[in-house]
């Protein structure tokens, strides 16, 4: 069956689940988002694109743009980088703080808010102007010069962001934190608040099912190591303490994000992203995991 019938199997089918899940209401500007937005885009190493629903409208990426903060500190910092944050899941929530403290202010990984955070000290150390840098790579990766931050998120969750603030606090005390704190947290807010639409999306980890290689210049940005690595850790990380169950139902790496979007590899093959602002209790799209989980079910593949 082709990707475009599967897609219209899931769309079905999705359409007969209750979706009790409820929109990220912590950061207020997420909260004025449709909850009944649906999309979802797959594209293929070889070019080939299917889409499904509100596929062009922008939404916001939250958590998954860790994944671009990680790709530019760890291509520069090489293996240097995992002494200020881990790569083991954490098994918590994402903005959990119990955890840090025992583990002496360092993260367990990238994608926890915790880790995050870091990655984005180390972005300061790197870079003159992170905010900039961090821009101008996410354009160039998705290939969509129009990619901004959405300033009034950022500023929303600057407002309400307790527990972030609790954290980088708790790791500047043990020492893992170099930065001017005030600066890293809104980096991070910006960073959170960039917005994309699900097409965008999907061809923008591309280059994480094309082992490192941008196919729209074939230019390499990350090492065959490093790409597997990250995937790696999208895969056991990147849904928090819901990752094991992703890889049990999906069977793929991917990275989800409080505004609803989901984004997953099958390196060699294709990138998907799938959005639904509903969420279940851990933070993850419902209906995203769900029409995930028929996608690979449906196509008798994934990674294992
Ligand atoms: N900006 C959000 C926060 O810090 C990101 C969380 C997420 O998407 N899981 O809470």
């Amino acid at each position: 069956m082709s990707f475009q019938n599967i897609l219209i199997e899931i769309e079905k089918e999705i359409g007969l689940i209750t979706n009790d899940g409820k929109v990220a209401d912590y950061i207020p500007e997420l909260a004025r988002i449709n909850p009944e937005s649906f999309a979802v885009s797959i594209i293929t190493v070889d070019g080939k694109d299917f889409s499904l629903g509100n596929n062009l409208d922008f939404f916001s990426l939250q958590s998954i743009t860790k994944v671009f903060s990680l790709t530019m500190a760890y291509s520069i910092l090489g293996e240097k980088l995992w002494s200020r944050v881990g790569v083991e899941p954490s098994g918590s929530a994402f903005n959990s703080l119990v955890q840090l403290e025992y583990e002496n202010g360092i993260p367990r990984n990238p994608f926890i808010n915790a880790g995050a955070l870091v990655i984005c000290d180390i972005l300061f150390d790197i870079y003159n102007n992170p905010e900039k840098e961090l821009l101008d790579f996410t354009k160039r990766i998705s290939g969509n010069s129009n990619i901004d931050f959405n300033l009034k998120v950022a500023e929303s969750e600057k407002a309400t962001s307790y527990t972030n603030k609790a954290l980088i606090n708790l790791m500047k005390s043990f020492g893992n934190i170099n930065n001017d704190i005030d600066n890293i947290l809104d980096l991070y807010y910006k960073m959170c608040s960039i917005e994309m639409s699900s097409y965008d999306l999907a061809n923008t980890f591309l280059l994480y099912a094309n082992h490192g290689v941008l196919k729209s210049e074939g230019e390499r940005i990350l090492s065959v190591s490093k790409t597997k690595r990250i995937n790696s850790i999208m895969q056991t990380c990147g849904f928090y303490d819901e990752s094991g169950e992703f890889a049990f139902k999906v069977g793929l790496p991917g990275k989800s994000g409080v505004g609803g979007g989901i984004v997953a590899v099958h390196p060699n093959k294709y990138s998907v992203a799938v959005w639904s602002p509903k969420l279940n209790s851990k933070g993850n799209s419902l209906l995203g995991m769900k029409a995930l989980e028929l996608l690979t079910t449906k196509i008798e593949e994934s990674i294992f």
